[in-house]
């Protein structure tokens, strides 16, 4: 499967932008186990995060503090 290195998630309504870069990302799980809201979940076909649930999202950054890799932007933080 072709995978975009940055692939990057808007939702419009709430106007923030996260960005994932899929060259450092390795599936690792903090993101995903430090979200309050559960936005994020390992896509296993392609083993990246991806931000599935974008309307949930409350912009608390924590996931973009807890990333070891640096890989998540987040417009809001
Ligand atoms: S914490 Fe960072 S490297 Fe680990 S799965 Fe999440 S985005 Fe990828
Ligand atoms: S900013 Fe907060 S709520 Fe939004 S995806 Fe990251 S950890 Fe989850």
């Amino acid at each position: 499967m072709w995978v975009t290195i940055m692939p990057e998630w808007k939702n419009y309504e709430l106007d923030f932008t996260i960005t994932i870069d899929y060259e450092k990302c390795h599936a690792c799980l903090p993101c995903v186990e430090n979200c309050p809201t559960n936005v994020l979940e390992i896509d296993e076909e392609i083993e990246k995060a991806v931000p599935i649930r974008l309307d949930d999202c409350t912009e608390c950054c924590a996931c973009v503090l807890v990333c070891p890799e640096d890989a998540i932007t987040h417009s809001s933080c």
